[in-house]
C-alpha cells in the first residue's frame, strides 16, 4: 500500500512538473521548484526524467544581467502527436496534431453507419489508415482523443445512447485503444469543445464559463474553477433538453418543447420552409439552410431576422437558467447561428438582463466560439488532459521512444 501511494505522489509531482512546463512554455528548474511547491532536488531529478523520454528539452536563455547562462525548460512540442477525431452524425473529421495543438494534417469523409459494429468499423480503419500514411508526422503518439453527440462516458470509455444511432453499451474506447495500440479517450462533442475553447478560444483565462453548441441538437459544456464539469453520471449539460414550451413538439428524448426542437439547425430550417409555404415574403427560396437564413437576416431579410431573434429569445431563456445556476464569466455560442451574431447577440444579452440575478458586475459576456470550425480540437483536448493531468504521462516516461 505504501509503494502504491509513492508511485501515486511521484506521479502527480512528473505530472505537475511537465504541466508547469507546458503551459508557461519555457521556465527555468527553480521557477518550476517555486510553482509546483517542490524541492529543487526533486525538481532536478524529475525533469531529467522528461528529459531523457524526450518530452521537454533544455534551451539556453539570454543572459541574466550579472553575465551568466540561464538555463530554462521548454515543452518538446513536435516530439509529441496526438491523433482526433469527430463522429458526427453525417461526417467524420480526423486531425493530427502535435502537443501544441497546431494541425498537421486532416480528413473528412461521410460517416453514416447503420450499426454500431459499422460506425466503429468505419472508425477504426479510417484512423488506421489516415495514421500509417501520415507517418512521416509522428514521432511519439500520446494518444487518440474522440468525440461524438450524445451520451458517453468518458471514464469508462462507453457511449450509453447516440442521437442519430441505436447503440448499446459501445465499448468505443477500448474497442480503438485495442486496434491500435494507444491509449483512447472519448467524450461528448460539446463538453471537449468546452474544454478545448478554455484552453485555447474564445474562454481561455477565465476559470468559469458555459459553452453552448447549436447544430443539429444542442448542448452545453461547463469549465468550473478550469476544469470541465463531468457530474456523477454523463448527461450534463443537457440544455437542449430543458422544456421552453410545455404545448411544443414532441422531442426525441421523450419530452415536449425542448429548447432543441425550438433553435437546433434542422428546426430553424423546417420552420423557415413553413413560413415559406404560406407566402410570408423573403428573399429566401425553398429549402434555404441555415447559411443562407443567415445571410438573408444579415441582408436585413425580416423573415429570417424574426426566425433567428425567436430562437435567440427560446435560447436566452435557457442560457439565462445557466448563468443564475453558474454564473460563468462568459458564455461561449458555438454553431452556424453565430454568423448572424448581430441580430442573436442583443437579443440574448437582453434576455441575461432581464432574467438573471444582476450583480455589481458586468453582466456575463456572450462571445462566439472560436474554434467551432476545428472540430478536431476536442479529442486534442481530451489526450492533452489526459497527458498533463491523468496518469497518461507515466507510460511515456516508462517507455522513452
Ligand atoms: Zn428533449
Amino acid at each position: 500500500m505504501k509503494t502504491a501511494n509513492l508511485d501515486f505522489v511521484k506521479e502527480r509531482n512528473v505530472a505537475a512538473v511537465f504541466k508547469c512546463i507546458v503551459d508557461n512554455g519555457a521556465v527555468s528548474r527553480i521557477q518550476v521548484a517555486k510553482l509546483c511547491a517542490l524541492a529543487p532536488g526533486s525538481v532536478t531529478r524529475i525533469t531529467r526524467e522528461l528529459l531523457a523520454a524526450g518530452l521537454i528539452v533544455e534551451q539556453e536563455q539570454q543572459d541574466s544581467p550579472r553575465g551568466r547562462r540561464a538555463i530554462s525548460l521548454a515543452p518538446a512540442w513536435d516530439q509529441v502527436q496526438i491523433l482526433a477525431a469527430r463522429a458526427g452524425r453525417t461526417r467524420l473529421h480526423l486531425g493530427l496534431c502535435d502537443l501544441s495543438g497546431k494541425l498537421l494534417a486532416s480528413h473528412s469523409e461521410p460517416l453514416q453507419p447503420l450499426s454500431q459494429t459499422a460506425f466503429s468499423r468505419q472508425l477504426i480503419a479510417s484512423l488506421q489508415s489516415f495514421w500509417q500514411t501520415r507517418q512521416q508526422h509522428i514521432h511519439r503518439l500520446a494518444g487518440v482523443g474522440i468525440t461524438t453527440p450524445g451520451l458517453v462516458n468518458s471514464t469508462t470509455g462507453i457511449i450509453s445512447f447516440m442521437p442519430h444511432l441505436s447503440v448499446h453499451k459501445l465499448p468505443l474506447a477500448q474497442q480503438v485503444s485495442q486496434a491500435l495500440g494507444v491509449p483512447c479517450f472519448i467524450n461528448n462533442f460539446v463538453s471537449s469543445m468546452a474544454l478545448a475553447e478554455s484552453l485555447f478560444g474564445a474562454s481561455a483565462g477565465v476559470k468559469n464559463s458555459l459553452f453552448v453548441g447549436v447544430h443539429n441538437g444542442v448542448g452545453a459544456g461547463m469549465i468550473l474553477d478550469g476544469k470541465l464539469y463531468e457530474g456523477s453520471s454523463m448527461a450534463v449539460g443537457e440544455i437542449g433538453h430543458m422544456q421552453i414550451d410545455p404545448l411544443g413538439e414532441r422531442c426525441y428524448c421523450g419530452n415536449y418543447g425542448c429548447l432543441e426542437t425550438l433553435v437546433c439547425n434542422p428546426a430553424l430550417e423546417q420552420r423557415c420552409q413553413k413560413l415559406l409555404e404560406s407566402g410570408v415574403p423573403s428573399v429566401l427560396g425553398d429549402n434555404a439552410d441555415i447559411n443562407a437564413i443567415c445571410a438573408a437576416a444579415n441582408e436585413g431579410d425580416q423573415l429570417a431576422t424574426v426566425l433567428l431573434k425567436e430562437a435567440a429569445s427560446n435560447l436566452g431563456k435557457a442560457i439565462a437558467m445557466g448563468v443564475n445556476l453558474l454564473r460563468p464569466d462568459c458564455v461561449v455560442l458555438a454553431g452556424e447561428i453565430c454568423q448572424a451574431i448581430e441580430i442573436i447577440n442583443p437579443v440574448i444579452t437582453h434576455c441575461l438582463k432581464t432574467q438573471t440575478v444582476s450583480t455589481y458586475h458586468d453582466t456575463t459576456k456572450v462571445v462566439c466560439s472560436e474554434l467551432y470550425d476545428s472540430p478536431w480540437f476536442g479529442g486534442y483536448a481530451l489526450v492533452r488532459r489526459a497527458l498533463l493531468e491523468d496518469g497518461l504521462l507515466t507510460k511515456h516516461i516508462s517507455k522513452p521512444r
